[in-house]
């Protein structure tokens, strides 16, 4: 899988991204020029057309998700959804239930399906902890996009 790195305009794009497990990094510096794994995602004009960069034309946050998917044949997978730290992009690893206690709410340690450790900044998750919301707009997004690239 492409590693996408993100210019500092586009932090909020690459939360979204990592939220459907993609690698998306955001340097303080964005390298020049691609490595032949990474895709460049920017804001600058400038940069259009250059080898492995995607030009974010779009200022809609929606709008930007729908064509990094398509510009990169990007299909998202739901069982990667949620598996990398959103501030950390990391991988985030699973934790039990006895290590997740103290840790969480007690109504959600006693509910929620399982949880995830983030070993970078030891944040945990659990599914729902992004919000009902975030799915549902993630369904949104994603059915357009697919919708958008049948045929391309
Ligand atoms: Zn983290």
């Amino acid at each position: 899988m492409r590693r996408l790195v993100c210019d500092s305009m586009l932090g909020r794009l690459a939360r979204w991204l990592r939220l459907l497990g993609y690698d998306a990094s955001v340097p303080k510096r964005i390298p020049a020029q691609a490595a032949p794994e990474e895709a460049l995602l920017t804001r600058r004009k400038a940069w259009q057309g250059r080898p492995g960069v995607v030009f974010i034309a779009h200022d809609r946050l929606e709008d930007q998700l729908r064509q990094v998917l398509k510009e990169l044949e990007l299909t998202p997978e739901p069982r990667r959804f949620f598996s990398r730290c959103l501030d950390c992009n990391v991988l985030v690893h699973p934790l039990s239930r006895e290590d997740a206690a103290g840790r969480v709410p007690d109504y959600i340690l006693d509910t929620a399906e399982g949880f995830n450790q983030c070993p970078s900044c030891g944040k945990v998750f659990w599914p729902g902890s992004h919000g009902k919301r975030a799915g549902t707009y993630l369904t949104n997004v994603l059915g357009q996009a697919q919708g958008g690239a049948s045929g391309a």
